[in-house]
């Protein structure tokens, strides 16, 4: 977007940087520039001096331009070029203005027979899909002119997305089907796993056009995106919100490390069994999306355990004992694994500093994770006392894992916080104190929950399970005393690594891994 002639020198240099970043076209968006002479002139200058072909777009008002306050005048910015001989290799127009407005018509044909110029007939639709696309495709496939046909519109749900890729791959001719926000962004990701034409990318964070839309560097280095071929296996993170999962990142770094043919995107599901069921099936439906597996996420860990369990498939030990899954595997010959790698995070790095049997166990929390941790470090033979600020929601958990385990096992709630003289071996965070944009930022579970700082020593290890930030302020008390810490990104590296096993065959690039999450 070139807000006005000023900002040519610094866009033609942000262009000269994306192509050496891989881009391959630019889109000059033009909007604020199709008003005089002086923003003529910058256009032609843009083109001229592009450091890559380029499309040339001024986008109105109605279809998402940002040429705030004045009415564009496309034919004299046509009509400019075409005299100056300087011509762009696409022209981009929306296909209802090219119907409606004759003069921007002629104008734009005149453009077209000054060279080399391909026409990008496109339509954009901000509220939703719009009522009338199958007939708004064939109206801009019947037109004598044009070269590539484009279709974006608002998804209002991950089938949205769906829907974009059977168009693409269906079309006659050159398309480009993009859903916008948050639930298509797969569709800019995987477009060309389905022959889509091309992708748009923001040249940094915060300079996207359109919601939704990833800067180049994200296509590059977390989705891989010219790696991404018609045999590519996909793979999601599933719940709401996921839009900043480092899921993606991990996986689709470890693909690569492992030369795994697979790309992992965000797939944002709302609340509630109905939107989970129907966005899986209609993924799992897709012929040629292949999808081969998701990380799901808060809140669908337990949908995922039904769903599986409602279809026939597999449900691992762990699934049965926890009642939710957080990994789903799809077969080649099409059949569903559920597993529960969400234990495994914990227990993974608690064995390797620590005997678990036996343990005497502080658990702060009583959410899902702990839910999960509790049932890990039953069956590994620890003794598990449960602390948190909701008693109700505590001993709820507390009978609930009981009703789960068959054994005769050592959980119980206690009121207040850990203190000194208990014995504990290791104190496990599971509230959401200490996670940035959390409740408590700056707070420590210990505190809040009123424990003893002299739990914490240096025969004790403490595990907090908040990865964002490493350093929380009860990681901060812990290292103070002297005592073992295990930070929240050995959790999730350990239950990400058993995902990427179970999906890929092969060891995770623990090191690599790790450096990332740093
Ligand atoms: P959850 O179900 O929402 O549970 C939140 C827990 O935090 C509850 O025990 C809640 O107590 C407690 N809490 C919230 N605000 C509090 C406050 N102001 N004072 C005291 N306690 C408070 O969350 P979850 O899914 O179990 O996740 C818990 C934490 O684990 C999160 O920080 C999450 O990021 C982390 N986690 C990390 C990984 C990893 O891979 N590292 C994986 C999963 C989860 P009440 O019952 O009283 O509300």
């Amino acid at each position: 977007m070139v807000e006005d002639p000023v900002g040519v020198e610094a866009a033609l240099m942000a262009a000269g940087a994306a192509a050496q970043n891989g881009a391959n076209l630019v889109e000059w968006r033009v909007d604020p520039l199709c008003e005089d002479e002086a923003g003529f002139c910058a256009c032609r200058t843009l083109i001229e001096q592009s450091p890559l072909p380029c499309i040339l777009t001024c986008r109105i008002q109605e279809e998402g331009g940002q040429a705030f306050g004045i009415e564009p005048d496309r034919p004299g910015l046509f009509r400019s070029l075409v005299t100056a001989g300087v011509v762009p290799r696409y022209v981009d127009v929306e296909s209802a203005a090219w119907r409606s407005d004759r003069e921007l018509r002629i104008a734009a044909g005149e453009l077209l027979g000054a060279g080399e110029c391909g026409l990008i007939l496109s339509s954009h639709d901000f509220e939703g899909r719009p009522a009338d696309l199958a007939r708004q495709l064939d109206v801009m496939w019947a037109e004598d002119d044009v070269s590539i046909v484009k279709m974006a519109w608002r998804a209002r749900s991950i089938r949205d997305s769906l829907e974009a890729f059977d168009l693409v791959e269906d079309a006659g001719g050159p398309m480009i089907a993009i859903c916008m926000d948050r639930f298509g962004v797969m569709t800019r990701v995987l477009t060309g796993k389905f022959g889509g034409l091309l992708t748009f990318a923001s040249p940094g964070s915060d300079q996207e056009t359109a919601p939704g839309q990833l800067s180049l560097q994200q296509l590059r280095d977390t989705y891989r995106f010219d790696a991404i071929t018609s045999s590519t296996r996909v793979f999601g993170v599933l719940g709401d919100p996921v839009e900043h999962s480092r899921s993606p990142l991990l996986h689709n770094t470890g693909f690569s490390h492992v030369g795994f043919d697979g790309v992992m995107v965000p797939m944002p599901v709302v609340d509630g069994w109905e939107s989970f069921k129907a966005s899986l099936a209609c993924m799992l439906d897709h012929e040629t999306l292949n999808l081969s597996g998701l990380a799901v996420t808060t809140p669908h860990k337990e949908h995922l355990a039904r769903f599986v369990e409602e279809v026939g498939g597999t449900l691992t030990p762990m699934v049965h004992r926890c009642g939710a899954a957080n990994t789903l595997a799809v077969l080649p010959d099409g059949s569903l694994v559920a597993d529960n790698t969400d234990t495994e995070g914990v227990l993974a790095p608690l064995r390797g500093v620590m005997p678990i049997k036996d343990s005497k166990i502080a658990l702060l929390g009583a959410g899902g994770a702990a839910r999960g941790a509790a049932i890990g470090l039953l069956m590994e033979g620890a003794e598990v006392v449960v602390f948190n600020r909701s008693e109700d929601r505590a001993m709820e958990l507390v009978k609930d894992v009981k009703s789960r385990m068959d054994d005769a096992v050592s959980i119980e709630y206690q009121s207040g916080g850990p203190q000194a003289d208990e014995g504990f071996d290791a104190v496990i965070n599971m509230t959401t104190l200490g996670m940035e944009g959390g409740p408590g930022p700056d707070r420590s579970p210990l505190d809040e929950l009123g424990g003893s700082l002299d739990v914490l020593s240096d025969t004790v290890v403490v595990f907090d399970a908040v990865y964002a930030p490493l350093q929380t302020p009860l990681i901060k008390q812990a290292c103070d005393r002297g005592a073992k810490v295990l930070t929240g990104d050995a959790m999730f590296l350990a239950q990400a690594a058993r995902q990427f096993r179970t999906w890929t065959g092969q060891d995770a690039p623990m090191d690599a891994w790790a450096s990332l999450m740093r």
